[in-house]
C-alpha cells in the first residue's frame, strides 16, 4: 500500500510504525511542518491502561518509550493550602520530545519516509495514494478546507490554559488550587523527568483578565503564574516553551473519512487535557486503524468503514468523561468553599467514572479521612 500521512504528531508517527511493522513493503510518507526537534509543552502522563495497550501494541517501541519514564503512585490535590493525597493511580510521565524522538527513530529504522520542515497544503499533497491519513492536529487546517466531507464541529471552551513548565521537581502529581483577589488559578503539576515537572496552569477568562494576563507578554505571565504557586515551586521559576495562552476545544466528526482520505488524533476528536488522555486517544486510533485495515486485508474502503465501527464507542466515552471534566473545571468556584478533603471527592467524581466504591477501593486511608471529618458512612 501507498500511504500519505500529514502531521507527524503521536498520531501520524504512531500509525506510520504499525503499518510498517504490518507490513514492512508498504510505502509510508509523513509530512511534518516543523524540525525534527521541535515540540511544544512539556512532559505527559500515561495512565495504568494506556500503559498495557502501548504494551501489546508494539513492545519493541514500548520499551524504548518507558526507559526514562518517571513512575509514580498516586496524586496529591492542594486545596486552601491543605494537602490531600490520594493512592491507587499508577501514573507514567514521559518528556514529550523524547516520545516524539523515540517515534521518529523507530520509523526511520523501519524504513518510513519523514520529510521535516514540509507543509502540506492539501491532501493533493499526496496524489495516486492508496491512503492518506489527515494527523495536523486540533485545528487540522486540512478538516477546516473540507468541512463538507467530514462534517467537524470545534466549540471553543471557556478556561485559559498555559502549557508551562519548571524546574521544580513536583513529585506526586498535583492538582494545586489557589486564590487570591483576581480569582482562581489551577496548577497541574508533575515530575515527568530527573529534572523537570509540567506546570499547566488553567483558570477561567475572569481570573485571567483581571490579573492582566490577556495583556503580558509571555515574561510578565510566567512571573505572574509563579507568583500565585510560589508555595508549590518553592520560588522556582516557571518556564515556557512555545506556550501561548489557549482555549480547549472540543472537536467532533460525523464522518471520520472520505473516499481514501481518514482523519486521526486531534484533527479527529479531541479530549480535555485535565483527564491526560490526548495522546493516548491519538496512539489508540492509530492502533485502531492499523488494526482495521489489516482485518480488511488492506481494502482501504472496507477498513476505513471499519475504523469508526470499532473505535467510536470507546473514543465518545473518553470525549464524554472529557467534556464533564472540562465543566467541573469551569464551574470549580461553586465548590471552592468545600473543605479539602470534600472537594477531594468532588475531583474523583467528576466525571461520573468513579463511585465512592471505588474510591473506598483505591484509596481506604482516603475514604477512613471522608468518613471521620463528616462522621458518617460514604454512600
Ligand atoms: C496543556 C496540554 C496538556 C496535555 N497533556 C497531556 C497529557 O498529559 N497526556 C496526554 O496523553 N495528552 C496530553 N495533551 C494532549 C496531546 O498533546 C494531544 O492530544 C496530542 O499531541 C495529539 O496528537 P496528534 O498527533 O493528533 O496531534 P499533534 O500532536 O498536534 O500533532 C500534529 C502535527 O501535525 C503537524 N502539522 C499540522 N499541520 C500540518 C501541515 N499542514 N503539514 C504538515 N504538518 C502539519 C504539526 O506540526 C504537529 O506536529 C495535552 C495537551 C495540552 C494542550
Amino acid at each position: 500500500m501507498r500511504i500519505g500521512i500529514i502531521g507527524g504528531g503521536p498520531a501520524g508517527l504512531y500509525f506510520a510504525l504499525l503499518m510498517k511493522k504490518q507490513n514492512p513493503r508498504h510505502e509510508i510518507h509523513v509530512v511534518e511542518q516543523n524540525p525534527a526537534g521541535a515540540a511544544y509543552g512539556f512532559g505527559l502522563v500515561f495512565a495504568a491502561p494506556a500503559l498495557r495497550i502501548l504494551a501489546d501494541s508494539d513492545p519493541e517501541f514500548y520499551e524504548d518509550f518507558m526507559r526514562d519514564r518517571v513512575e509514580l503512585d498516586g496524586m496529591e490535590i492542594v486545596h486552601r493550602g491543605v494537602r490531600v493525597p490520594v493512592k491507587g493511580n499508577v501514573w507514567a510521565r514521559v518528556s514529550r520530545i523524547d516520545m516524539l524522538h523515540q517515534l521518529q527513530r523507530h520509523c526511520l529504522r523501519r524504513g518510513v519516509t519523514i520529510d521535516f520542515e514540509s507543509r502540506a497544503e492539501d491532501v493533493d499533497r499526496f496524489p495516486e495514494r492508496d491512503l492518506v491519513v489527515v494527523a495536523d492536529g486540533v485545528a487540522s487546517p486540512i478538516r477546516a478546507k473540507h468541512a463538507d466531507w467530514f462534517g467537524p464541529s470545534f466549540e471553543r471552551r471557556h478556561n485559559k490554559f498555559a502549557w508551562y513548565g519548571t524546574e521544580a521537581l513536583i513529585a506526586p502529581l498535583s492538582l494545586i488550587f489557589r486564590q487570591n483577589e483576581h480569582g482562581i488559578f489551577i496548577g497541574h503539576a508533575y515530575q515527568y523527568s530527573k529534572t523537570h515537572s509540567t506546570f499547566v496552569v488553567e483558570c477561567d477568562p475572569q481570573s485571567w483578565a483581571r490579573a492582566g494576563l490577556d495583556r503580558m507578554a509571555e515574561a510578565e505571565s510566567l512571573k505572574y503564574c509563579a507568583g500565585v504557586f510560589r508555595d508549590d515551586l518553592g520560588g522556582t521559576p516557571l518556564l515556557a516553551n512555545k506556550a501561548q495562552w489557549m482555549n480547549t476545544a472540543v472537536v467532533r466528526n460525523r464522518n471520520w473519512s472520505h473516499g481514501n482520505v481518514v482523519l486521526l488524533g486531534d484533527a479527529l476528536r479531541t479530549v480535555h487535557p485535565s483527564i491526560g488522555s490526548g495522546t493516548r486517544m491519538a496512539l489508540q486510533d492509530a492502533i485502531a486503524l492499523a488494526r482495521a485495515l489489516k482485518r480488511s486485508d488492506d481494502d482501504v474502503a472496507a477498513g476505513l468503514a471499519a475504523f469508526p465501527r470499532t473505535r467510536k464507542p470507546g473514543s465518545d466515552d473518553f470525549q464524554e468523561a472529557g467534556i464533564k471534566s472540562i465543566l467541573w473545571y469551569e464551574n470549580v468556584a461553586a465548590i471552592m468553599h468545600l473543605d479539602p478533603i470534600a472537594f477531594a471527592r468532588s475531583y474523583f467524581r467528576r466525571t461520573g467514572k468513579m463511585s465512592d466504591q471505588d474510591l473506598r477501593r483505591m484509596d481506604p486511608v482516603f475514604v477512613a479521612a471522608y468518613e471521620k471529618e463528616r462522621r458518617a458512612p460514604l454512600s
